[in-house]
């Protein structure tokens, strides 16, 4: 499907509008700039049809992935923005096309995607997908961190879920994309896999070599895309989950007793993770990658039901026992290197 044109009047290419406001690509904002239109219309496409809906982008830069999406003839755009030197190239866009454009100078981390889009624009969760869509070629340092709070936000209908099932259309370096879509037993399989396939339907579209963008950065990047669920995998609460793949992700490689075991205090670690994985149906030896969802969300109810047995359970974190046993041992160690210096002063003396 081609994009229509007809929408934006000329203007200077995103090449010339670079070299005329000088806008140097800054490391620290992970700015690589994607030019080649054919890529950001392609990008656009993933997102469906956003004739008529309202649309927000992360991260527009100088604005070439923003043409593509005005081409396409949203209802409304919202580009946010964190570096101000692209507000005059934002604003020539917002001049072409003036009651669509909205361009917010802030960091997407804060800005509240709540209120963001207009209120009747809102569908309830087993409905389609709300006439909302956000679209970012993410900066590498922000999408891993972005993503994590959005599928938190997904669990709980919260921020740009306010208005229902918000599609989303992103980039990640590649080796992330394969990380969020990896399924059951390939060993890309980590905590993002779980979390992302739990909450949404997630499919890496297509990668875009690295070259395509300015400066080149040392990694290809893949096209992503997430619908949430109306029924996710996981019924449980976000911390629930989160808690439970922290332990069995912390011990990938090891069967999934082994990192289960990290959910519970030492000294009733064996018999819990023992009745954990009997209520759960769930082998001991199965490796963590072989997980499949449905097991996932038994194992959290069962989780759930043993902290409901022993509310200790529930505020334990390995980390803080490992932690205190570290420091018990460095206590020690400096105990010791104290004893063996005054036993040699004295041993000096004689
Ligand atoms: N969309 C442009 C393109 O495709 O050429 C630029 C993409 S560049 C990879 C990422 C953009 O996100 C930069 O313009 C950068 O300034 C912006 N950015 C970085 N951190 C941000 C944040 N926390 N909030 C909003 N924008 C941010």
């Amino acid at each position: 499907m081609a994009i229509s044109r007809y929408s934006l009047p000329a203007l200077p290419t995103v090449g010339e509008i670079i070299r005329i406001y000088g806008l140097k690509a800054l490391r620290q904002l992970s700015q690589n700039f994607l030019l080649d239109m054919r890529l950001t219309d392609k990008v656009v496409r993933q997102a469906g049809v956003i004739e008529g809906c309202h649309v927000c982008e992360v991260g527009p830069g100088p604005g070439a992935l923003t043409r593509s999406v005005l081409c396409a003839q949203p209802a409304s755009l919202l580009l946010i923005e964190k570096d101000p030197r692209f507000l005059p190239s934002l604003q020539l866009l917002s001049d072409a096309v003036p009651e669509c454009v909205r361009v917010e100078i802030a960091d997407i981390l804060d800005f509240p995607l709540h209120d963001a889009f207009p209120k009747d624009s809102s569908r309830a969760w087993d409905d389609d997908p709300p006439n909302v869509h956000i679209i970012g070629n993410l900066p590498f340092s922000l999408s891993t961190h972005l993503i994590v709070k959005w599928l938190g936000c997904m669990a709980n209908r919260d921020g740009p879920f306010t208005y229902g099932r918000t599609r989303l259309t992103l980039t990640f370096q590649k080796e992330i994309a394969q990380r969020l879509t990896a399924g059951v037993g390939n060993r890309e399989r980590c905590r993002l896999s779980i979390v992302a396939q739990a909450y949404s339907d997630v499919r890496h579209r297509f990668t875009i070599s690295g070259k395509a963008f300015r400066p080149i950065p040392k990694v290809d990047v893949g096209v992503v895309t997430f619908v949430p669920r109306i029924k996710p995998y996981i019924t449980q609460p976000f911390p629930v989950l989160n808690t439970l793949i922290r332990c069995l992700f912390h011990m990938k490689r090891k069967t999934c007793r082994r990192g289960l075991e990290l959910l519970f205090p030492t000294e009733e670690r064996l018999e819990r993770t023992e009745q954990l994985l009997r209520s759960a149906d769930v082998s001991p030896n199965t490796r963590p990658i072989h997980l499949t969802l449905p097991q996932i969300s038994a194992l959290c109810d069962a989780y759930v039901a043993a902290c409901q047995d022993n509310a200790m359970i529930a505020s334990y974190n390995f980390r803080d026992e490992r932690r205190r046993t570290q420091t018990v041992r460095r206590v020690d160690r400096i105990i010791n290197r104290k004893r063996f210096r005054t036993s040699k002063i004295r041993s000096d003396d004689i």
